[in-house]
């Protein structure tokens, strides 16, 4: 370290980036600088999980308002002022920043505000200056795709969703993946016509086909529409808004479109090619299992590597990789039953296999249970709630579960934790329920839905 400015200098400031260099200042006693040419916090805290979450919650209350009226309550006219929401979400924004920034100041990282570039294995250029390290750590993240359509400057994407001025009346979304879906049930609860436009046959490819019937159904029930195996061909300013021409209608009229057709690794410009950074055909930073790169003394953690684009992934590369570094022991990060949730209305949260990919390797029992939730006996709401649960029949190991409905997400957090440690059904079977609560199904489902061999 002697000969360099720092032990490691980390070329971006989101979640993975600002956690491994705290945590290897704090911990391993190393100098640390972060460099970040937007504001810290990165696409999670800045635009994205955060911000979105928060418009979840402000979205929700439209139903709960009008769920109340069934439990006696007249709550009368609701009326939602969307710059409000904004002017709070704002806020609360320039909050979290501070707390970064204090963070990484207690913690003792160097802030380097600008646009990283690296120069050699160990120099990183930053607006003229030079910084060496003996470790570099990318972690530039990621940034939205939009596919060559003609027209397609009139669309926004997930960063201009969050910070509408105003919330227009006809919004198209493109794209059938989590962004899509949880926008259009931010869009829809606050008053706008929403309509999902799918190349596929139903959303969120990928996951749990009975979970996606089930979010289909939900997301009509709301008035939601999806129009599938559908492509836009161009977008066009009209007088009222937008045209966009369709290959199975004629035109679609809208206020707003938005694309959620995936993001990209940030790899470019930034000094990967000319150092020998290997990427693979979509841009991504090929690693090793302890992040490193072609090159031998540079990193690479969290969306630019798209192992798996998700924040709490990130961390757990970015502790790992100070763990590898700086602490003597080698960490590998483990990408087996990680879970995850889609924050529709409904939510769905999942962890471990689908049954599609359970049945490729496994003879399986499917548990499953689909019921109106208690609140709904009474708010009237026309929603259910759909669990799964995919048991090996060799090992009696629970290979995945699935819900989606009201706190999947609460709920799969905690049944995460089992499935990772090995449950079987049989754990599940003696496990005591909560009752009355919608989690108890998970440990009260005791006859399979579809057993081949019985
Ligand atoms: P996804 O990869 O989830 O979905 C992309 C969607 O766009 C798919 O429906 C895909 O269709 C469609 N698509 C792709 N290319 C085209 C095209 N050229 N024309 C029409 N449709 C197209 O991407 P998102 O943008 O929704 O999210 C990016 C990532 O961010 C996610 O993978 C996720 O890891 C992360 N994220 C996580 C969240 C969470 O944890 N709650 C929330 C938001 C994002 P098809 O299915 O046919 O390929």
């Amino acid at each position: 370290m002697a000969d360099y400015d720092y032990d490691m200098i980390t070329i971006g400031g989101g979640s993975g980036g600002v956690r491994a260099s705290r945590f290897s200042a704090q911990r391993y006693g190393k100098k640390t600088a972060v460099i970040e040419n937007m504001r810290i916090g990165g696409t999670c805290v800045m635009r994205g999980c955060v911000p979105k979450k928060l418009l979840v919650y402000g979205a929700h209350f439209a139903e709960d308002f009008e769920d109340a009226a069934g439990f006696g309550w007249d709550v009368g006219a609701s009326k939602h002022h969307w710059p409000k929401l904004m002017a709070a979400k704002r806020k609360e924004l320039d909050r979290l920043e501070d707390v970064y920034h204090r963070l990484l100041r207690e913690a003792g990282v160097d802030e380097i505000t600008g646009t990283g570039k690296i120069v050699d294995a160990h120099t990183v250029e930053v607006e003229g200056k030079t910084y060496t390290a003996e470790h570099i750590l990318v972690a530039t993240g990621g940034w939205p795709t939009l596919p060559d359509v003609p027209g397609i400057e009139h669309a926004i994407t997930s960063n201009e969703a969050l910070d509408l001025e105003d919330l227009p009346d006809r919004i198209v979304i493109v794209g059938g993946g989590y962004i899509a879906v949880e926008f259009a049930g931010i869009f829809n609860a606050l008053g706008a016509d929403v309509t999902i436009i799918i190349r596929a046959e139903n959303v969120l490819r990928g996951f749990d086909q009975t979970m996606r019937d089930a979010l289909r159904d939900e997301l009509h029930k709301k008035g939601i529409k999806v129009l599938s195996e559908c492509q836009v061909k161009s977008i066009e300013k009209s007088d009222s808004g937008y045209s966009l021409r369709l290959d199975q209608v004629d035109f679609l009229e809208a206020d707003l479109v938005m694309y959620a057709t995936g993001r990209a690794p940030n790899t470019k410009g930034i000094g990967l090619e000319e150092t020998g950074v290997k990427m693979d055909k979509n841009g991504a930073i090929i690693v090793d299992g302890y992040s490193k790169t072609s090159v031998d003394s540079i990193y690479a953690i969290g969306d630019v590597t798209d192992r798996i684009q998700l924040t709490p992934v990130a961390l757990a590369e970015g502790m790992a990789l100070a763990h590898t570094l700086f602490g003597g022991h080698p960490t590998s990060v483990e990408y087996d039953n990680v879970p995850s949730a889609v924050f529709s209305m409904p939510p769905i949260s999942t962890v471990g296999m689908t049954e599609t990919q359970a049945r490729e390797k496994h003879d399986v029992a499917i548990y499953q249970s689909r019921f109106r939730p208690m609140k709904h006996t009474l708010s009237g709401r026309e929603e259910h709630s759909v669990m799964k649960l995919i048991v090996d029949k060799k090992t009696d190991k629970i290979l995945g579960a699935h819900m989606m409905g009201a706190d999947a997400p609460e709920i799969i957090q905690g049944i995460g934790i089992a499935v990772k440690a090995g449950a079987t059904k049989a754990d599940f079977d003696h496990t005591i329920g909560i009752h009355p609560t919608a989690a108890e199904e998970f440990v009260t489902m005791r006859e399979p839905l579809r057993d081949e061999d019985g």
